[in-house]
């Protein structure tokens, strides 16, 4: 007699754009015992919570889909915040993911214990499941600057993660700290409205110039009636963006050259007052930090209402900002935007693996991650783009596929083999941390900058090696690198036979 497939009961945390591939995918293959718990009260994650003006994606619209899903309506190249997050509302009803995700109800503890997971909500319900799947995203915690009198400022003022759309900005006195991705789309728009603005930058960003254009009613048209002209586009742009910006950053001359001298030459015509110009030149190689893409910064960063400050801040006061050369930058409104935490991940929920371990203890002195999905000692458990998974100015979405397939095989061989707990040594995500190690040497990352690229110690918080690499590593688990035990009676009795 054959016997009977186990099937797994699991649980996805999140319905942001993972969560939702990953419920797609997994009901697909066949697995029907899922639960979606999701914090807010919609999905789409990043794209729902981020609604700052100018927000958009850096990464071409016809790239940032799913394959599964193209989408011939995409107004521009590089598609606004609001049109992505129609998409994820559109693919998640289409496919029934929201009317099945338990929405306003977060995880609070994931506690596990031999092949099981305790999971408990906000609204105090519990489960014992055997997967727990995080799709809780990568940049979602807020780094707040840790600048002297922060609290004291009078006038408005928010992280551009949490925009305040009640404050109208319309010919005020405005201010925003950083440059990053987030700010270079933010400063062309309020550059618009405001009366002055001060841009309080720390270090300036390269910037690649491919401009945001519309999509004509004509090209929409043909990929209406021809979806395989999306998915040759999709392609084209995945293979473009892979031989060309990742390889630029992973350690190929040729590419790097290009890229490198394109962003400089850029900016030497861009901006035309020298001293300007000089303030805005990073002294770090090309890609080093994330590289910006934009036409729109410098234009903006040359409007008379726009003043760009690098004296360095000295504090905040109740009217403004101080420099440190003793200026008072008075302000109605001060825009922060200083990126993120990039390894809070699950957090704030209270995980705990084997021996009733904390992911804050287990990673107090360093992150460690097998093929960014597995955390030694936490058993029966995915981390979704979990660090070294992000490939710099490269599809999410194409990495959460990748990840997403890695899952359903590890899913099977746990359905059709005699385990009920999968976990890593932590020999074995040392060893890959070393793996991550070699690969950085490569890499534009050591070029003379600071970023979220790396982390306290200058370990890689992203894959330093090509795309087509980690595709291949990805294809296919090796059992060899997983600690595989049996709990449950059956695989014990299958086990001794
Ligand atoms: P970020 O790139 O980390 O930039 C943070 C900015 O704040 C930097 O300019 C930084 O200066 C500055 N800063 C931080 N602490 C400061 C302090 N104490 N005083 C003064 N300045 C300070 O953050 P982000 O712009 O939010 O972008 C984060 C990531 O989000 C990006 O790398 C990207 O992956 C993602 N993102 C993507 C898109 C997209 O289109 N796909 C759009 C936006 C964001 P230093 O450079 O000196 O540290």
């Amino acid at each position: 007699m054959t016997k009977q497939k186990r099937m797994p009961s699991i649980v996805i945390i999140g319905a942001g754009m993972t969560g939702i591939l990953m419920t797609i995918k997994l009901r697909e293959a066949g697995y029907t015992d899922l639960t979606v718990l999701e914090k807010s009260d919609k999905v789409g994650g990043t794209w729902r919570e981020n609604t700052y003006p100018g927000v958009a994606c850096d990464v071409p619209a016809h790239m940032y889909t799913y394959s599964f899903e193209p989408n011939p309506e995409w107004s521009h190249r590089f598609a606004y915040g609001s049109e992505i997050q129609e998409y994820f509302e559109r693919v998640a009803r289409k496919y029934g993911v929201t009317s099945s995700v338990r929405f306003n109800e977060s995880v609070t503890s994931a506690i596990y214990d031999e092949g099981k997971w305790t999971v408990t909500t906000s609204k105090d319900d519990t489960m014992v499941v055997d997967f727990v799947i995080n799709c809780t995203g990568i940049l979602h915690h807020p780094a707040f600057p840790d600048i002297k009198g922060i609290e004291q400022f009078e006038g408005d003022s928010f992280h551009t993660a949490n925009w305040d759309h009640s404050v109208d900005l319309k010919g005020k006195r405005v201010g925003i700290i950083g440059n990053g991705s987030t700010a270079s789309q933010v400063i062309p728009e309020v550059a618009k409205e405001a009366g002055t603005f001060s841009v309080f930058q720390r270090t300036p960003q390269w910037y690649f110039p491919l401009p945001n254009t519309n999509t004509s009613e004509r090209a929409k048209k043909a990929f209406r009636r021809n979806p395989n002209k999306l998915h040759r586009l999709r392609k084209a742009y995945l293979f473009g963006f892979s031989h060309f910006i990742t390889k630029a950053v992973t350690g190929h001359k040729v590419q790097n050259f290009l890229f490198s001298a394109i962003s400089k030459l850029y900016l030497r015509f861009a901006v035309k007052d020298p001293d300007l110009r000089d303030k805005l030149t990073p002294r770090y190689k090309v890609g080093c930090k994330r590289i910006i893409v934009s036409t729109l910064f410098y234009k903006a960063m040359q409007r008379p209402n726009v003043k760009l400050v690098t004296e360095g801040i000295e504090e905040i006061t109740t009217n403004g900002i101080r420099t440190k050369d003793g200026v008072e930058h008075e302000l109605d409104a001060m825009i922060i935007s200083t990126g993120f935490n990039p390894t809070a991940f699950m957090r704030p929920m209270n995980m705990k693996g084997k021996n009733a371990r904390s992911i804050d203890d287990a990673w107090e002195n360093k992150i460690l991650t097998y093929r960014s999905l597995f955390m030694p000692g936490f058993p029966n458990n995915f981390l979704m783009l979990g660090p070294n998974t992000p490939i710099g100015n490269y599809s999410v979405i194409a990495m959460s596929e990748v990840q997403c397939g890695y899952v359903l095989k590890m899913l099977d061989h746990w359905r059709n083999e005699r385990f009920d707990e999968i976990d890593v040594s932590e020999k074995t995500a040392k060893r890959f941390l070393q793996y991550i190690r070699e690969g950085m040497k490569n890499t534009v990352w050591l070029g003379g900058c600071n970023s979220w690229y790396l982390d306290k110690d200058g370990d890689p918080i992203l894959w330093p090696y090509t795309w087509e690499k980690w595709v291949k590593e990805m294809a296919e688990p090796n059992l060899a690198d997983f600690e595989l035990s049996s709990f449950s009676k059956e695989n014990k009795l299958e086990d001794a036979a």
